[in-house]
């Protein structure tokens, strides 16, 4: 599956997802932010949260899209428009940039997900009082919700909704040239736990980049260069039948990422930066 935004609308295999508009937003972006911020619903499905996202009782919260626990996704809000995601928050961006209130500095990625949990007999449960079987056991760095020390149970996110969001995330790196991801206990850690321990913000940022977690660390360890004179194709997935996404020069220096069979998912660096990431064939790259 190739997940792309075009004109501020996310793209599965070249079909628009379902956008449950939401009314919380602002005017347009004057330029695209640089930034992710991950959540999580802390509620049950993505449906139910993209309702509330335009539900007039709502006091006001929305982010740009809502990943169901399957991989899913519903879109709320343009990636062309500020989403109300982030709140009262504070970030150093990795350019030095002090940014008061993130809503327009960066892009809202939600995961259904119930969040911390409380204590119920044996298990575990939602506050709505859900069970919620094998959770991730887990402090949170900027302590519990409740206080406690001792690990206390958070919803696991499936690996199919993970990869999902990291999808989305590559696909936003191509757009908008994304290149730093945050979770919201980053950006306000005195008042909100998502996504929280049960995300492992380290392999996702490795999955998105491709590197050790930050889009400049471009250790030339392991990168390839495009070995044909005539250029070769990035493709969106690992093989012929996957859609062309740009020809890559000769000369093209490309983090590897992961590899099936033959074909290697590459982070394509510019200046040692990635700024598209695609599947090129091994026997083009040296
Ligand atoms: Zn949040």
């Amino acid at each position: 599956m190739a997940t792309r935004i075009r004109n501020g609308r996310v793209q599965v295999d070249g079909t628009n997802v379902s956008f449950v508009e939401s009314r919380y937003t602002s005017a347009a972006f004057a330029r695209p932010p640089k930034i992710l911020v991950m959540h999580f619903t802390y509620g049950g499905t993505a449906a139910s949260s993209a309702a509330w996202f335009n539900s007039p009782d709502n006091p006001g919260s929305s982010a740009q899209v809502v990943i169901e626990r399957d991989g899913s996704i519903i879109q709320c809000v343009s990636f062309d428009r500020p989403a109300w995601h982030a709140g009262t928050s504070e970030w150093r961006d990795r350019h030095g940039n002090h940014i008061v209130g993130l809503n327009r500095s960066s892009f809202g990625i939600e995961l259904a997900n119930w969040g911390f949990l409380k204590r119920a007999g044996s298990g575990w449960q939602s506050y709505t009082g859900r069970p919620i079987a094998d959770p991730f056991m887990g402090v949170h760095r900027n302590g519990n919700p409740d206080g406690s020390t001792q690990p206390i149970g958070w919803e696991d996110y499936p690996e199919a909704q993970i990869r999902s969001a990291v999808a989305l995330a590559r696909a936003a790196v191509d757009a908008y040239g994304i290149d730093e991801i945050v979770g919201h206990d980053d950006i306000a850690p005195t008042r909100k736990w998502d996504p929280g321990p049960a995300f492992d913000m380290a392999r996702f940022r490795e999955l998105v980049f491709g590197d050790a977690g930050n889009a400049d660390d471009s250790t030339a360890t392991g990168e390839l260069t495009v070995n044909v004179a005539e250029g070769l194709n990035l493709r969106a997935g690992p093989g012929t039948q996957f859609a062309v996404m740009v020809l890559l020069a000769n000369g093209t220096r490309l983090r590897p990422l992961e590899r099936q069979g033959r074909w290697i998912s590459v982070s394509v660096l510019q200046n040692g930066q990635p700024v598209n990431t695609g599947w090129v064939h091994e026997a083009y790259v040296a």
